[in-house]
């Protein structure tokens, strides 16, 4: 009987030393091994554009279990094809390597910025790829080819395309019109919207409106003051300011071709011409010359947030006048946010473009350009 009792203490003793070790071996193994499994999950698309901002970890899905040790960097994404890239991840003092492949592409097209309408007389012929630039994220070297057929012998609207490859084989092409008439200053053509353009003795005149911008110009001669109508439509408008207790002057009207002309030179003599042309007409492209726009107040920015200039952008189309340069449509309408620049366009065509506030510009409504030819 004792001895039976001894062996069945010797057997318990055995049994539970066997417990402890593998407790301490599962112990051991979740110091070495960290407990949970490290995994770490890439975001599923790995291409990326060329030359565009990416950095290391935002390749990274979610992490499970551990921490990144890599910090994260900017990748160079000016080569096109695969590149190795390596992620550390920590989980407990275990720090493992992920490695992975990223691709390179390019599925950008190339854009073009070049005039839709170029005017020329018969027999003279034009540089159609002057003024003409194209810009790809590749940032290469990419020409600019001429598609179609056309005869500066012969008058005619000709339909032409500005075609442009990438090396990676993407396309682009835009359309534009060489319009080859006798007399360029007397002639008819029609807008990509559609309306009938009018030139009559070099101006401009669309569904009879008169055009000025970087595409159409004005006679050096052109122009005596302000127009009754934009004089009249200011005065009303200036009544019912005053009124609410607003002060309106006007800071700078009718502007001859030759005081442009000195304005004009001034500003690329101090700004260069490339900055003067965001904000100040060239000579004979200027709306200050058509007696149709005058500028309020302080010419300033900040006018847009004064009483008087918040009133004015959201009242001025009652009176016949738009905001000729809104925010947002400086590559429209070829010039910066001017809240101070009115134009006279009359009531209606006015209330069109004000679009509850969300104004259109003369070029998306007629559907015309505003670029210089060079
Ligand atoms: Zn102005």
């Amino acid at each position: 009987m004792k001895k039976i009792k001894k062996n069945n203490k010797k057997k318990k003793i055995i049994f539970i030393g066997v417990i402890v070790l593998l407790i301490l071996v599962a112990v051991i193994t979740i110091l070495i091994f960290g407990g949970k499994k490290t995994d770490l999950v890439l975001i599923k698309d790995l291409d990326v554009e060329i030359n565009s901002d990416i950095t290391l970890l935002s390749f990274v899905d979610e992490v499970k279990n551990g921490t990144i040790v890599s910090k994260d960097k900017e990748i160079d994404t000016s080569k096109l094809g695969n590149q190795n890239l390596v992620i550390e991840v920590k989980n407990g003092n275990k720090t493992k390597e992920y490695k992975f492949t990223i691709n390179v592409v390019d599925t950008t097209k190339p854009e073009i910025d070049a005039r839709s309408e170029i005017t020329t007389t018969v027999g003279d012929e034009v540089d159609l790829l002057e003024g003409v630039t194209v810009s790809d994220n590749s940032k290469e070297e990419i020409k600019v080819e001429i598609k179609g057929e056309y005869d500066y012998d012969k008058e005619g609207e000709y339909e032409l395309e500005y075609y442009a490859k990438d090396s990676s084989g993407n396309e682009i092409s835009k359309k534009f019109k060489l319009i080859v008439v006798s007399d360029p200053d007397n002639m008819t053509f029609t807008t990509s919207k559609g309306f009938k353009g009018e030139v009559i003795d070099g101006v401009t005149y669309i569904d009879g409106v008169l055009i000025a911008n970087k595409t159409y110009s004005l006679p050096s001669d052109y122009g005596n003051g302000l127009t009754s109508a934009t004089q009249s439509a200011f005065d009303k408008m200036n009544a019912d300011a005053k009124s609410l207790g607003l002060s309106l002057w006007i800071a700078s009207g009718y502007r001859s071709y030759w005081t442009q002309n000195t304005l004009y030179n001034n500003y690329v003599a101090s700004d260069g011409k490339e900055e003067a042309d965001t904000y100040s007409a060239r000579p004979g492209y200027s709306e200050h010359q058509t007696g149709l726009a005058f500028d309020l107040n302080s010419v300033e920015d900040s006018f847009a947030n004064t009483d008087e200039g918040k009133w004015v952008k959201d009242n001025c189309y009652r009176y016949g006048l738009i905001i000729r340069y809104p925010k947002g449509k400086e590559s429209i309408t070829g010039y910066i946010y001017e809240p101070w620049h009115l134009r006279y366009v009359g009531v209606d065509l006015a209330t069109k473009l004000y679009n509850d506030g969300d104004w259109i510009t003369l070029e998306e409504y007629f559907g015309i350009d505003s670029k210089y030819g060079d």
